[in-house]
């Protein structure tokens, strides 16, 4: 058996089957091996008809007497069968299943799972879970831990079971243990195989328990693994166009800022340089909260490419971080005829002629732009891009087995050792401080009763100190993406503050806007003629407006705590005091405490940390990014297993002779690496 073809080889899984198992993203055999109960309901107890007690969950093993078809008053159908055992008789009704009478027939043995409870004046198994009784064999829906799977429609756990129970035997010639018997030990794992038994079909929860430690760190160990050679594929490659670093040229790149580099920031520019130097191209992910100075640091990248006769490309997420970008770059480097172009779905901007600088989106991909010259390639706001899409940028823009260095750039704190399994195939730069000068931002948190007070105290610090207000929309549905309901909540709330604000300029920002119409409201709100821009939650996390000093974030509980953070990241950016207002109509204390942790000022990534402790991983980020943090059977809670799994990989890697087995197990297997 080949554990890597499609599901629908395997038997009684039709063409039907197939496609509902897509759903569960099962496509493969090993897939469907690995799809694993989420819990278990306990039939374990099987007791003799004459003691079974009403209210209580039981497991019988009985004769069928008599079993038919009947109609109650109300017109419905019950199936009624009468059992017996040595001890007894009982009833059993079932609802709504007319075919039972031909899958159970009186004279055959049968088990029985379910609770028994009064019906009309008797003892009755309502319902129950049923399988007939086979000689030597054991029984898998009844009678045991029975394991309920995660399902979709027409896919159930009874389902499920059958197949898995069916495969499992057949793959275990597949399924050998890849892990070195010191590692096994060490770790107090069960064997491959048995982990793979034992999460299906425990005999009780402390081997289920064992079963998914186990499976738990397989995947994470293969994750980290990937990345690990994903990391030694690309340093294979050659780099595109070789740079020289003078250290004047980092000196007149300095020259030019007008603010002096942190420390963190100057830490991050030598890791990039160095990496610079060397024959095979950078793959290196700059970490830094919003406001951090991430585009000086890779703007340094960019002049000691432009400095070697080389071009570069920043690419944006969306058309206004692209603006922005463009803006910056232009002004920056404008002493030095850097020439900078912005391309966009609408079009190439910039001087004619040949360019140093490319800024854009995705149309970088798409345009047919020349990149005869590229050496470095800049990516913001990593997650969300794909993969693929950062593949696909560096081999059109290089030539084969050539590479441009790559620096991605991310906002999002990842929790250590999730940025590790995640991002194994990176080096990391971290910027863990912010540029002096900036002010904490005072945070507030804003019950139903206080809103009107905080309106009119907004607007008397707009015609006090003529500063700007971000109000962000209510956080409807969990989404990465910006849905139409998202763009009408927006739309709603803009107007209804219209009636609030009468007296000054309000703005709208969201992602149905037609481009030009986004960066006409952006510019209106960088240049001051608008007073309070309201945009939704998902829109430009990385915009830069330092006369902006307040931000109302509506339904601040449905965020992420570092999601919270960055929104609020987009004020305290100028020399007045900033605020952050966390609308909030949340009683429950738990929730308030959460989000007064935000009072306190924590760096983005102790609040990922405290996210990942208080609500899971799902809510790093606040919206969940699909499929992004999907594990299967791990959990990213679980630090102590990443950690031991990451010293795993590591000695795998170093020891190659010593994990042969995982070694070629994780060259065979496709694993989907985010
Ligand atoms: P992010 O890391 O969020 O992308 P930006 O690069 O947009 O941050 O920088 C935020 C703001 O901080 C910009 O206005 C930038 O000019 C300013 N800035 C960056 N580095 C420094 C520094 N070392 N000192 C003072 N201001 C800085
Ligand atoms: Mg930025």
């Amino acid at each position: 058996m080949n554990l890597n073809s499609p599901v629908g080889t395997v038997p009684l899984v039709g063409p039907m089957y197939v496609t509902r198992l897509k759903k569960l993203n099962i496509f493969t055999i090993n897939d469907l091996l690995h799809h694993v109960p989420h819990r278990y309901l306990d039939y374990t107890l099987i007791s003799e008809i004459a003691k079974v007690q009403v209210g209580k969950t039981v497991t019988i093993i009985a004769q069928v007497d008599s079993i038919k078809n009947q109609y109650t008053k109300a017109g419905k159908k019950i199936q009624f069968a009468q059992i017996s055992d040595a001890t007894g008789k009982i009833d059993v009704v079932w609802f709504n299943q007319p075919y039972l009478i031909r899958n159970i027939k009186p004279g055959s043995n049968i088990s029985l799972s379910g609770k028994a409870e009064w019906f009309g004046r008797k003892r009755t198994l309502i319902s129950p879970e049923y399988e007939i009784v086979r000689e030597g064999k054991t029984t898998l829906h009844t009678g045991r831990l029975v394991p309920i799977y995660p399902e979709t429609a027409r896919v159930s756990s009874k389902w499920l079971r059958g197949r898995i129970s069916h495969l499992l035997p057949l793959a275990k010639q597949e399924l050998n243990e890849f892990l070195p018997e010191s590692v096994l030990k060490r770790q107090k794992f069960p064997n491959y195989f048995d982990a793979l038994e034992k999460i299906h079909f425990p005999n009780n929860l402390e081997e289920a328990d064992i079963a998914r430690k186990r499976l738990s760190f397989n995947e994470v160990l293969f994750l980290q693994l990937k990345n690990a050679y994903r990391k030694i594929d690309w340093r294979q490659n050659e780099v595109v166009c070789k740079l020289k670093v003078d250290k004047n040229d980092l000196e007149q790149y300095e020259s030019i800022l007008p603010f002096e580099l942190t420390k963190s920031q100057k830490r991050s520019v030598d890791e990039i340089l160095t990496d610079l130097k060397k024959d095979f191209p950078m793959n290196r992910l700059l970490e830094g909260d919003v406001g951090s100075g991430k585009t000086a640091v890779a703007a340094a990248a960019a002049f000691i490419s432009f400095a070697n006769g080389h071009q570069s490309i920043f690419m944006a997420p969306t058309q206004i971080l692209a603006l922005q970008h463009y803006q910056t770059l232009k002004s920056v480097f404008d002493k030095y005829n850097v020439r900078v172009s912005l391309v966009t779905s609408q079009g190439v901007r910039g001087g004619p002629g040949k360019t140093d600088i490319f800024v854009g989106t995705h149309a970088l991909i798409h345009k047919k732009v020349i990149f005869d010259n590229v050496a470095l390639v800049v990516i913001d706001e990593q997650h969300r891009f794909g993969v693929e899409q950062r593949a696909h940028l560096i081999t059109s823009s290089g030539k084969k087995f050539k590479a441009p260095h790559v620096l991605t750039m991310t906002a999002t704190p990842i929790p250590r050792t999730v940025a590790l399994t995640l991002y194994g195939d990176l080096d990391l730069s971290i910027l863990d401080e912010l540029p002096k000068g900036r002010q904490n931002i005072t945070t507030w948190l804003v019950p139903p009763g206080k809103r009107k007070g905080a309106y009119s105290w907004i607007s008397d610090q707009i015609h006090k100190k003529n500063i700007q207000v971000f109000i962000i929309c209510p956080l409807i549905e969990e989404s990465d993406k910006e849905t139409m309901m998202q763009v009408k909540a927006a739309t709603h709330e803009y107007q209804s503050l219209k009636k609030v604000f009468t007296l000054l300029k309000l703005g709208l920002l969201h992602g149905r806007l037609k481009a030009t119409e986004k960066e006409k409201v952006m510019n209106k709100f960088k240049n001051g003629k608008i007073d309070i821009l309201i945009s939704t939650p998902v829109v430009e996390v990385g915009i830069d407006v330092p006369n902006a000093t307040i931000m109302l974030i509506e339904t601040a509980e449905r965020f992420g705590l570092a999601q919270l953070h960055q929104l609020r990241g987009r004020v305290g950016r100028g020399k007045e005091k900033s605020y952050c207002l966390l609308f909030t109509e949340v009683k429950s204390r738990k929730a308030i405490s959460r989000l007064n942790v935000l009072k306190k000022s924590l760096s983005g990534f102790e609040l990922a940390e405290l996210d990942l402790k208080l609500r899971g991983p799902g809510e790093i980020f606040g919206t969940r990014q699909h499929g992004f943090l999907d594990l299967k059977i791990a959990n990213w809670q679980n630090t102590e297993m990443i950690k031991q799994a990451k010293d795993t990989a590591d000695d795998a890697i170093k020891n190659q002779n010593k994990y042969s087995k995982l070694i070629a197990k994780i060259k065979t297997f496709n694993i989907a690496p985010n």
